[in-house]
């Protein structure tokens, strides 16, 4: 089986992002909320069967592991109880993507972060997400300010109330960054490279698996600079004089495929190791185009996989299949009822 560890719903029909915004204008101009989106099954069926499903198709993948736009968290442009809206809409409309496809997607919820707003504000929608919609993970922005980088790193204790929830239901985070209200940081290009490579130096600097020895992260994006950079990260591990990051972080650190070139892919394969990977290719989503080097979608990862040769049948199992369903502890267990002929049932 192949799992795409990294798929949003960025073909959603348009009511549901125009509703955000109707949502936003009225918060900014004190009026009331509008009346919440009406989508119907067809327009879902249509927006996933010519997108994410026919890629799935072409490209012989299995299962995707589903969650909301990135871009369009936008934890930034509202307040927290806006955001809880929001994230329950589109965790809901992730939801019945994976009842109307339960052989193809299975979900992983948004969280209803805000500047300034300690994360135990998502705990609840988490929960909801994990008992009532079988949602298997959450996304979590280490910046919730959209680019200032206001608020605390990822080590800090105010955090902790979320882990806590986090390992206690077995879900993972993958670390993911929302759009950008910097126009020197471009959103896919920059900020989320920014994020990710943040995120794992802020990790190296503090200890937080001391504190939570089964807490897992994926870093998406192939980790950002992480993996082109490894001896200067090892480097500074030793400096501070922390233990090997394969002792310190990679029990706990995992880095998808989503590296657009075959190079990138071969560097991410030598350098961390296989059990360490996780299958993506964020379809559909930054770069959708067709590579003249190669005629093949930049974003059409799996090749890139299967195109390196050295790699044993056990290492590839894994990055395709193996630990996906080792980091998301409730991935077997769902895909399993929802493959049943149960479907997705609370
Ligand atoms: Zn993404």
């Amino acid at each position: 089986m192949i799992i795409d560890c990294h798929g949003h719903y960025t073909t959603s029909p348009p009511q549901h992002e125009a509703w955000r915004m109707q949502q936003i204008a009225a918060l900014r101009d004190g009026a009331a909320p509008p009346p919440r989106p009406v989508i119907g099954d067809d327009e879902i069926r249509e927006s996933i069967e010519s997108g994410q499903l026919r890629i799935q198709r072409e490209r012989g993948t299995d299962v995707t592991i589903f969650s909301p736009r990135a871009a369009g968290m936008g934890h930034h442009l509202a307040t927290a109880a806006a955001n809880a809206v929001w994230s329950a809409e589109c965790n809901d409309l992730v939801h019945r993507v994976c009842q109307l496809y339960p052989r193809n997607f299975v979900g992983v919820c948004q969280l209803p972060q805000a500047p300034g707003v300690g994360p135990e504000n998502c705990i609840a929608e988490l929960r909801r997400c994990v008992a009532e919609l079988g949602f298997i993970g959450c996304n979590l922005n280490p910046d919730p300010s959209g680019g200032h980088w206001s608020g605390l790193p990822l080590t800090d204790r105010s955090w902790y109330p979320l882990y806590e929830a986090m390992v206690e239901l077995d879900v993972p985070a993958m670390i993911h960054v929302s759009s950008s209200c910097n126009p020197n940081f471009h959103a896919t290009g920059a900020h989320y490279i920014n994020g990710d490579t943040s995120a794992f130096m802020q990790l190296l600097s503090g200890d937080l698996f001391a504190d939570f020895p089964t807490l897992k992260f994926v870093i998406p994006h192939g980790g950002g600079a992480v993996p082109y950079h490894w001896g200067r990260y090892r480097g500074l591990a030793q400096d501070m004089r922390r233990p090997l990051l394969s002792e310190y972080l990679l029990n706990n650190v995992f880095f998808d495929t989503c590296v657009y070139h075959q190079p990138g892919a071969d560097l991410l394969a030598k350098v961390i190791p296989a059990k360490n990977i996780l299958f993506a290719s964020e379809t559909i989503g930054a770069v959708q185009g067709i590579d003249p080097e190669t005629g093949h979608y930049y974003d059409d990862t799996r090749r890139y996989i299967d195109a390196i040769e050295w790699l044993s049948d056990a290492e590839r199992q894994l990055i395709f299949e193996g630990n996906a369903r080792a980091v998301y502890g409730r991935l077997s267990t769902q895909l399993e009822r929802q493959r049943s002929d149960k479907g997705v049932t609370r």
